[in-house]
């Protein structure tokens, strides 16, 4: 595990890394040296079996549970185990959820879960991090927005609003940090194969299949392997950015 400047380790924060793409983000991180702390909702089975693959592969991580729609829990998470504890040198705002209804049924509780979880949780732990990084004069902080941010998805307004204004606090945060050498961007996978997508029957994946020019849904790795890429010194002149991920996918 790679040490700073203070000799603190180096961490690397995923929301929502106990499956998914999240998971396959906490392993590559692990992979390139990062002490990886990574935080879950329910499954404490799914968020141990991540930690010893981790281990296993001869990494370092910890799961925690902490919702990031909940500011207290995530206030909490920083000044408990991250403040004066590691060098936080990458924050991934992974955790995100959907619940579809078209916008003449939608109930406020649809609308305000997905905001919560997906835009304000975004939120939260940026705002936490960047008190930290701001500090250390260092930091990566990587949005998971979503290719329906850029193109919207019938049935989804509450989720394509969350994504969409990822972007938007994204391009903000990336100027407000960018004087104190925090880089901020987003990526925007498509079509990824993951529990949250197994969810859609099969006309409607035929549907999006049809629509991929690399003709292959993406996997968690697709979009691990640019977080990596983005938290390395390679990419320290990027900011302020959205990635695509999507197989040339453009709804
Ligand atoms: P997933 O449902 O498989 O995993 C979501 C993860 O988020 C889980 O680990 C879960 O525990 C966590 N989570 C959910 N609510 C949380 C909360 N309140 N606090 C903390 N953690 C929470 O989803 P996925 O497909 O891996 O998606 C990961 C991210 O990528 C999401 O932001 C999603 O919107 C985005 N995305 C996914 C796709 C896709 O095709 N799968 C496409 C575009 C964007």
């Amino acid at each position: 595990m790679g040490k700073n400047k203070n000799s603190l380790p180096k961490a690397a924060i995923v929301t929502g890394g106990s499956r998914g793409i999240g998971k396959a983000i906490s392993l590559k991180l692990a992979e390139k040296g990062f002490l990886v702390y990574f935080s879950y909702v329910s499954r404490d089975d799914l968020a141990e079996e991540v930690v010893s693959e981790i281990q296993s592969r001869g990494g370092e991580a910890r799961a925690f549970k902490v919702d990031v729609s909940k500011k207290e829990e995530v206030e909490d998470f920083f000044k408990n185990y991250i403040k004066n504890k590691v060098s936080l040198d990458v924050l991934v705002n992974n955790a995100g959820i959907t619940n579809d209804g078209l916008i003449l049924r939608m109930k406020d509780d649809q609308w305000n879960k997905v905001i919560g979880v997906n835009l304000t949780g975004t939120f939260y732990c940026t705002q936490e991090a960047a008190k930290i990084m701001v500090r250390q004069r260092y930091g990566r902080i990587i949005n998971i927005t979503s290719v329906v941010a850029l193109s919207g998805n019938p049935g989804q307004a509450n989720y394509c609003a969350s994504k969409a204004g990822i972007i938007g606090l994204t391009k903000a945060v990336a100027l407000e940090l960018a004087p104190r050498g925090i880089l901020v961007n987003a990526i925007a996978p498509g079509f990824i194969t993951t529990e949250m997508t197994k969810e859609l029957d099969q006309k409607t994946r035929e549907a999006y299949l049809s629509k991929i020019p690399l003709k292959r849904f993406g996997t968690p790795e697709d979009v691990a392997c640019l977080v990596a890429w983005l938290s390395s010194e390679e990419a320290s002149y990027i900011t302020g950015q959205v990635f695509s991920v999507n197989g040339g996918l453009y709804l």
